[in-house]
Parts: C-alpha cells; structure tokens; sequence
C-alpha cells in the first residue's frame, strides 16, 4: 500500500474503531452517546416512514416485527438493547402484562371533534371487548350526569406501536435520549397497560380535545375538568380505575386520563 493510502485509511480505521466501540457501549441511562443518538433517530425516521406507508387504522396494532424488519443490522441490534433493559433498573416498577395480541379486539372508528381551536381528530382505535363495553355504558352515564361524553383517545396498542411509541418519546426535547426520563412517560413494549388483553387501560380526552396530554397540555387541565370529578366518584362502578394517581409508588407521572379496566368483584 503506498503511504498516501495509508494516511487515508490509518485515521479512518482508528475513527470505525470509536464509533464501534461507541455503538457497543452499554447505553448510558441517562443519555445515549452520540452514536447511539444517531441511530436512535434513524430508526425514528424509518418508523415514521413506515407508519406513513400502511392505513392510518392499523397504527395501533402494527407488528413489532414489522417494524423490525425496517431496520439494518446495527438499527435493529441497538433497538433490541434497548427493549432488553429491564424497566426496572430505569425506575419503572409497573408489573410486565403481555406481548400477545388478545383475539377479542373491536375496531373504534374515527371521531371528529368540534374543538373550540378547531377540528380534533381521533384515529380510529382498538378495545378489548369487555372494557370498550364497560366504557360505553361509563359515558351514557356520564352524559345523562353532566351532558358531556369523553372519547378514547388510546386503546389497545400492540407491542410494536409501544416500541414505536418509546421511541418517539426518547427523541422528544423534554426527554434529551435519556431512557431514564423516557420511562417515566412511556412502558415499554410488554409493560403498559394498554398491551394488556384484559386489564387494558384507556387514556381519555373531553369534547373540547382536552387530554391533559395533547402537546401544550398539562396533567392539570384534565384534572379540573367536571368529567374527571364524575370519574373519581364513579367510574369504579364500571370497573374503571385511575392507575397513576399523584405519588403512585409505580414511578410513573400522574396520569388522570389513563383509567384501566378491572373486575375487582
Ligand atoms: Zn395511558
């Protein structure tokens, strides 16, 4: 090799050697290094990509092998280190739930909300069917109580729109790539409620779009609403209960619109 290749390739093989030894790092959880940072976004965007290739009705229930097989060898490696840590060594002390698809789902079609800042709209979801009968027989209640209806603003989601959705949590400003503050927002796949056939949670939003989780929104907004005061005295009646109340020992935020469905009796 004559020695103007080798001054080429010397500092190119030194720099491979880093970013290889960059990618294998255990991830830091409090913020991935810079190549780990890389392909987390490269895999957010092939995610996205695909997301914007199938019907907007399957998002909740997309395969996580689907997702997967969008990936190159390096992309798919890191993400599987990712789901491989345990949720609870990031503070995360919620029980694991299921990565199997429960056979009894009904389809929720999409709403249009009339928002006072405009139109809102509600892709379509997926329910187990026990909960989703509970819930509307829940928001007749409601209605004939204070004339106001809530909607599902997330059902079911499968493991693979968990995982896509962990991973646009961890690009978003307020969570920097760490997956310790990741975590508190967001289960991973297998470990949220919403992954459960049975005891599956719903988060919930108001006619007026309000969620307590839209962007610009806080928890609080939710939880001054009239429909959140009729739920506290009486969505247990319909086997609807708060999972993350303020304080919750689960290292979760408050979360008044996440109620799950249980059969205590
Ligand atoms: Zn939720």
């Amino acid at each position: 090799m004559s020695n103007k290749l080798l001054y080429i390739f010397t500092p190119l093989f030194f720099i491979g050697l880093i970013m290889l030894f960059l990618y294998c790092e255990k991830p830091d959880y409090n913020r991935l290094n810079f190549v780990q940072i890389y392909l987390t976004d490269s895999i957010y965007e092939k995610w996205n990509d695909h997301l914007a290739e199938i019907p907007k009705d399957e998002w909740q229930i997309v395969e996580y092998s689907e997702l997967i097989n969008k990936l190159n060898y390096f992309e798919r490696r890191f993400v599987e280190r990712v789901f491989e840590v345990n949720p609870a060594d990031l503070g995360f002390m919620g029980p694991f739930y299921s990565l199997e698809k429960p056979e009894n789902l009904i389809k929720i079609e999409p709403v249009s909300l009339n928002t006072p800042t405009g139109k809102h709209e509600l892709p379509a979801k997926y329910c187990p069917e026990h909960s989703y009968y509970d819930f509307e027989v829940m928001v007749d209640s409601m209605f004939s109580d204070l004339g106001r209806r809530l909607y599902i603003n997330s059902g079911y989601r499968s493991p693979g729109r968990q995982a896509y959705g962990f991973i646009d949590d961890l690009v978003m400003e307020r969570n920097d790539y760490s997956l310790y503050k990741t975590a508190k927002w967001v289960a991973m796949p297998g470990y949220s409620e919403h992954n459960s056939g049975i005891n599956n949670a719903i988060d919930l939003i108001n006619e007026d779009g309000i969620s307590g989780e839209e962007h610009g929104q806080r928890a609080e907004d939710f939880e001054v609403l009239p429909e959140y005061k009729w739920l506290i005295e009486n969505a247990s009646k319909f086997n609807f209960y708060l999972t993350y109340p303020r304080g919750n020992n689960l290292g979760v935020q408050f979360e008044p619109w996440h109620w799950h469905w249980e059969k205590k009796n």
